[in-house]
């Protein structure tokens, strides 16, 4: 996952800036391409600005150090500069060109997400929903408690008995938890795995490579910090414990063919070979991590479709983490019926973030209807508390980055590749998943 914060200059800054890129400012009738250039460079320091005020804003940067601002501007210069960067972007004719025309409107919608991130700054609380489609250009679909009900009606028959189910749950997984001790072993083994189905399917850029470290007291259970360069660092929180479907999971989500092959991508294809300088910055709160997160979950079963997991984690990682393989299918049987409540955390965050229930209130619903143990949750509940809506990115971004792909797949698994891979080289947004 990702972060940003602060903005820039007002019109001041915005007509001096343009000024400096003489094609735009003396033409009649700017040139696009300069114009775009010049939009672009100007949305990166109002991003960088943003993170200023915001320290989880600016998830990535690495364009030139000359456009990090040297002092904080007020919110309220920031909020005329999106609006006026945005007006100036409006004025240039659309292009026609399927990627120029992709380029377009993303700037106009990372902008607008700029400007709705900004009115939050200074104070404004949307509902939920309002807040998700003008961050993240999408809004998560209501689901009530029978729809759960049904799934933990399920999950009940297969462990009977006395408690909570969360807590029969609980004991059930126990035995597949990665002894601390062999954590990074496992976690390199899985990278290994994710990185050569990539690296058969996608071509990489030379020289590709990132970092593992392991971290505590975070509200994340793994994060990508993207380099530039080709680099990534990946932290892996050791708060709770981790059990064994994390290890794939993290490898492909923050590495192959997740985070870090789609950052590297970007760059490699948007700001190297076109000089699309508005992809050096990664604003957190944006519609652009809807795509980052949904392409980084979809990538697990890109990377292993159909029963491939289970068989690779039969025969290599259950062993490497010292657990008894001979139940592997038994595990994943289960978590494919837990991954099932997956939109049950967006249901805790609209109640807890739309002021119906409190804190206690949520962990105890993602108790009971997400099956977290009582610690997890309440660490979800932070989550809450810092990235609000930003947790639907998960698994809607999955649904519909899945639903995009395999549409224009149809059932190919090489062509599911090629798919895959052109939409994380490409600048398109949640709406034009659809
Ligand atoms: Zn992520």
């Amino acid at each position: 996952m990702k972060a940003v914060s602060g903005l820039y200059l007002t019109i001041i800054v915005f007509l001096s800036l343009a000024a400096a890129a003489p094609a735009c400012s003396r033409a009649a009738e700017p040139l696009p391409s300069t114009s775009m250039h010049t939009i672009a460079e100007q949305y990166v320091r109002l991003v960088l600005a943003v993170g200023l005020h915001d320290p989880d804003y600016v998830d990535a940067y690495y364009g030139p150090a000359g456009w990090k601002p040297t002092s904080k501007s007020g919110l309220d210069e920031l909020s005329t500069r999106a609006q006026t960067l945005s007006t100036e972007l409006k004025k240039i004719p659309a292009p026609t060109g399927p990627m120029e025309s992709l380029r377009y409107s993303y700037l106009t919608q990372q902008l607008s997400s700029v400007a709705a991130r900004i009115a939050m700054l200074k104070g404004q609380r949307f509902p939920f929903d309002q807040e998700s489609q003008a961050l993240y250009d999408a809004t998560a679909p209501v689901q009530p408690e029978s729809h759960f009900e049904e799934i933990l009606t399920a999950l009940e028959k297969r462990f009977p008995g006395k408690g909570s189910l969360v807590d029969r749950y609980d004991s059930f997984r126990r035995p597949f938890q990665i002894p601390k001790d062999r954590l990074d072993r496992v976690f390199q083994t899985a990278i290994g795995a994710c990185r050569e189905r990539t690296m058969r399917n996608i071509q990489l850029p030379d020289g590709e490579s990132f970092t593992v470290e392991y971290v505590t007291n975070k509200s994340w259970s793994g994060y990508n910090w993207y380099q530039g360069g080709f680099k990534s660092l990946i932290q892996v929180n050791t708060d709770l414990p981790i059990y064994i479907d994390r290890a794939v999971d993290l490898a492909c989500h923050e590495g192959y063919p997740g985070h870090h092959v789609y950052n590297a991508l970007l760059e490699k294809h948007l700001v190297k070979d076109r000089g699309w300088t508005e992809f050096t910055v990664y604003p957190l709160f944006s519609a652009q991590s809807l795509i980052a997160e949904g392409t980084a979950n979809y990538g697990i079963e890109v990377a292993f479709p159909g029963d491939e997991r289970v068989q690779y984690e039969q025969q290599v990682l259950f062993p490497a983490a010292g657990i008894d393989p001979t139940r592997a299918r038994e595990y994943y049987e289960v978590q494919a019926l837990v991954n099932k409540l997956a939109y049950a955390g967006n249901e805790a965050a609209r109640r807890y973030l739309n002021g119906e229930i409190d804190a206690t209130q949520a962990a105890a619903w993602l108790e009971k209807y997400a099956l977290m143990p009582h610690d997890r949750a309440a660490q979800r509940v932070r989550f809450f508390d810092q990235y609000r809506s930003y947790v639907i990115n998960y698994n809607l971004g999955k649904d519909m980055v899945s639903a995009f792909v395999e549409r224009r797949a149809a059932g190919d698994p090489a062509k599911r590749w090629q798919e895959f891979a052109a939409l994380i080289s490409s600048p398109r947004l949640p709406s034009g998943l659809r």
